[in-house]
């Protein structure tokens, strides 16, 4: 499973003796973590613990979680901690900024879908009409520590719990002095400082059509890296394939031409939330909100083979060799 980690993310560092490293299943993936320096095992010990705890905190489907808590109150106000409070005010803010694409509300369809139940289907149109009065974020009222959704409505931070827990990990790495550490969190990539040869991180991206593959290569140094794909989580039927991400404003996976989404900037919780979001946008759409937003960069890979590389990652891109896509850049 180490081995599967590290391809889904990191192409080096995962076997370099001077880290010390760790593997833990949270959140229902791998995530492994090496870190490098005298103080490296309390780091790495300290972000175990944080991972166990966000986990438990952020869980939609273990009752006791303030998620599950403020989903089984719905209708009225749920006292949770801060923590939570401040992250769905985040998550409110963030489906506003862009335009309903990310939209923690989606959970009711979510489940519908069967993507947390693994027992799959379509729902019928009537279903999803039903399931999408429920979605509206700005709905959501929070009030210190307290949050409120209507009565219908349920909430799920698995779009943007790993980017939180980057951002996490990065402060307690901090907090240890960690100047080198490169961690993937089932796909979610933070690198700190250069490799221990002091050459740049080099992470790759899996190839949408073959997962155990990647299609390219990102060198990179300090930064997160966040990416969603309609490989990740997916069922097919009658040769259809749908896939874990809605789009808010239909109920039904994404259709946007975009296969497979980085994110790349230092900041987790936007990166993590931008993915989902720019995988339901579509190129056009992502592309305006990338000029306007600015902030990130990112690699898209669309059904035709087409991979559009913005402006301020293009140098440390690297299109792999005998692939079937074509390199574009988004200026
Ligand atoms: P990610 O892999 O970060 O793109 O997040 C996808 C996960 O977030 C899915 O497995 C769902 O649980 C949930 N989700 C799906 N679509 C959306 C959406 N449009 N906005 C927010 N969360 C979503
Ligand atoms: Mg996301």
């Amino acid at each position: 499973m180490l081995a599967l980690a590290c391809l889904a993310g990191l192409l080096s560092g995962c076997a370099d003796r001077n880290g010390v490293s760790g593997v833990v299943f949270a959140m229902d993936t791998a995530m492994s973590l090496t870190v490098y320096g005298k103080n490296a095992e309390a780091a790495l010990a300290e972000c175990e613990t944080e991972i166990k705890r966000l986990d438990m905190l952020f869980s939609a489907t273990n009752p006791e979680s303030d998620i599950a808590r403020i989903n089984s109150g719905a209708g009225g106000f749920v006292e949770v901690s801060q923590e939570t409070a401040d992250i769905v005010r985040q998550s409110v803010a963030l489906s506003e900024l862009t335009g309903g694409a990310f939209d923690i509300t989606v959970y009711p369809l979510v489940l519908e879908w069967g993507f947390f139940s693994k027992d799959y289907k379509v729902p019928d149109g009537e279903t999803i009409s039903e399931l999408l009065g429920e979605v509206g974020s700005s709905r959501i009222e929070v009030d210190g520590n307290r949050v409120k959704i209507e009565a219908g409505q349920k909430i799920e931070l698995g779009a943007v719990a790993k980017g939180y827990l980057t951002d996490r990990i990065s402060e307690i790495l901090e907090s240890h002095e960690i100047k080198r550490a490169n961690i993937s969190l089932g796909g979610n990539i933070l690198v700190v400082g250069r490799r221990p040869d002091n050459n740049l991180w080099r992470i790759g991206l899996q190839d949408p059509s073959n997962p155990e593959t990647h299609f390219g290569v990102l060198e990179a140094e300090n930064t997160a890296a966040v990416t969603s794909g309609d490989y990740q989580r997916y069922f097919e039927e009658d040769g259809v394939r749908y896939h874990h991400i809605i789009d808010p404003s239909s109920g039904y996976p994404a259709a946007s031409g975009i296969r497979s989404v980085m994110i790349v900037t230092d900041n987790g919780i936007e990166a993590d939330a931008f993915s989902t979001a720019v995988f339901v946008m579509g190129r056009e759409r992502a592309t305006a909100f990338w000029r306007e937003q600015g902030g990130f960069e990112m690699v898209l890979v669309e059904n035709d083979g087409g991979v559009y590389v913005t402006d301020g990652i293009k140098d440390g891109f690297t299109l792999a060799d005998n692939v079937a896509y074509t390199l574009h850049v988004l200026s």
